[in-house]
């Protein structure tokens, strides 16, 4: 794609662990990259070192040379590990060779992947790529291999290798005392000429490497990768590398409702007053009343005192409270039909002002907990229809639909 290019360098190492692909990180200046063998489960692992203006990505030794094993996991995991770093193309593939007449299938398998790499790339990926050769003498297996599965998967009769680049590298240090290139006390310049590299001059590396890579960080392997977050689920990825799963239909809901009334609580008298007089009424009655008349003297002085003559004197009826005579009367004080207290006073029931009900009985509304909305009004939360996660926008989906990612 003319005209696109990356700011950021990232190189991506393939081949086989102790081909030399972690010792040249540390030339493109990765901090604590591990050198020499690693155990299995370290060579297994995808690792992106940070170097000057950009990453390079370790990929997992392909050190059991299946040629027919499926690599795509691994391309996915790399592409993965790129979004994560927010890393968009590659700009160069080293491939980490050692000359080996019998490795023709792995060979051929990590040509593969390379291919692979390329998998939403429009342009030929072996551009960009560098074979790196362990030794000082080019041996065309590598380059041979992948001719021939560059045309397979390009379905081209062209040598898609064309422009693919070769380095020879051969460690000075790593040279017998009798080596020619050791005895033969040459200069450095002499020495990179035939590839031996000293591992002391990591610069003279660096630079040859630059040399190779000229024109890859303006042409990059366009991968275009972009993370972007599903609008349902938490998947936040690149569209291509996305899992299956999404969530198939939101619903809204109320997370806790509750049965309330409607209103406040306040007191009442549940009927009207009256007057009444609140002690009773003494009925009327005769009493017998000394006669203190001309005549009872007389009875009284004839018969010594032992008749007292008496006359009936009538008392009225009255009421104790008020001591009003009149038994019909309106009542003293004014009281209330349902409890019989005075009026005015606080009311002897509590219920709530606007539906009326009694203070403890049944509700008559549900509400929801949080939003106070009734319960069948629209929900104030969304969940998933299918697996009711009510957080769906943060959980994996459920179920085999396709995402919703913003374009
Ligand atoms: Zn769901
Ligand atoms: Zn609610
Ligand atoms: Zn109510
Ligand atoms: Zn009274
Ligand atoms: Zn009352
Ligand atoms: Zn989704």
């Amino acid at each position: 794609m003319p005209g696109t290019s990356s700011s950021q360098r990232c190189i991506l190492a393939v081949g086989n662990t102790g081909n030399g692909k972690s010792f040249t990180a540390t030339i493109f200046g990765a901090q604590n990259a591990k050198i020499g063998n690693s155990s299995k489960s370290e060579t297994d692992t995808i690792t992106v070192y940070d170097i000057n203006g950009g990453f390079y990505i370790d990929t997992p030794g392909f050190d059991d040379s299946d040629e027919d094993k499926d690599d795509e996991g691994t391309v996915r995991s790399i592409y993965l590990k790129m979004v994560e770093k927010e890393i968009r193309d590659l700009t160069t593939v080293l491939w980490f060779v050692t000359p080996d007449t019998k490795a023709k299938g792995s060979y051929k398998r990590q040509a593969r992947f390379i291919e692979s790499l390329a998998k939403y790339h429009k342009g030929n990926v072996w551009d960009n790529t560098i074979i790196v050769t362990k030794g000082n003498s080019i041996e065309n297996g590598p380059r041979d291999a992948a001719r021939e599965i560059a045309q397979k998967e390009n379905n081209s009769k062209d040598d898609l290798l064309s422009k693919t680049r070769d380095f020879m590298i051969l460690l000075f240090e790593s040279l017998s005392p009798e080596n020619i290139y050791v005895e033969g006390m040459f200069t450095s310049d002499k020495l990179n000429k035939y590839g031996v590299f000293k591992g002391s001059e990591p610069e003279r590396i660096l630079a040859r490497y630059e040399s190779l890579m000229e024109g890859h960080l303006e042409h990059p392997i366009c991968l275009n990768l972009r993370k972007v977050k599903c609008f349902k689920c938490s998947e936040e990825t690149d569209p291509r590398l996305a899992s299956p799963e999404c969530h198939p239909e939101m619903e809204s809901f109320h997370p806790d409702v509750e049965g309330v009334h409607r209103g406040n609580v306040i007191d009442i008298h549940l009927s009207s007053h009256y007057n009444k007089h609140p002690a009773r009424y003494v009925a009327a009655t005769t009493r017998q009343k000394f006669d203190d008349s001309p005549q009872a003297w007389t009875v009284r002085v004839v018969s010594f005192g032992i008749v007292n003559p008496t006359r009936p004197e009538f008392v009225s009826g009255y009421w104790e409270c008020c001591d009003n005579h009149d038994a019909n009367s309106s009542g003293c004080k004014q009281v209330y039909h349902c409890c019989g207290k005075d009026y005015p006073s606080s009311g002897c029931q509590n219920i709530y002002d606007e539906c009326g009900h009694n203070y403890g009985g049944t509700p008559c509304l549900t509400i929801c907990k949080d939003c106070k909305k009734k319960s069948d009004e629209e929900g104030c939360k969304v969940r998933c229809k299918k697996c009711r996660n009510d957080n769906p926008y943060n959980k994996k989906g459920c179920d085999k639909v396709p995402h919703s990612f913003p374009n």
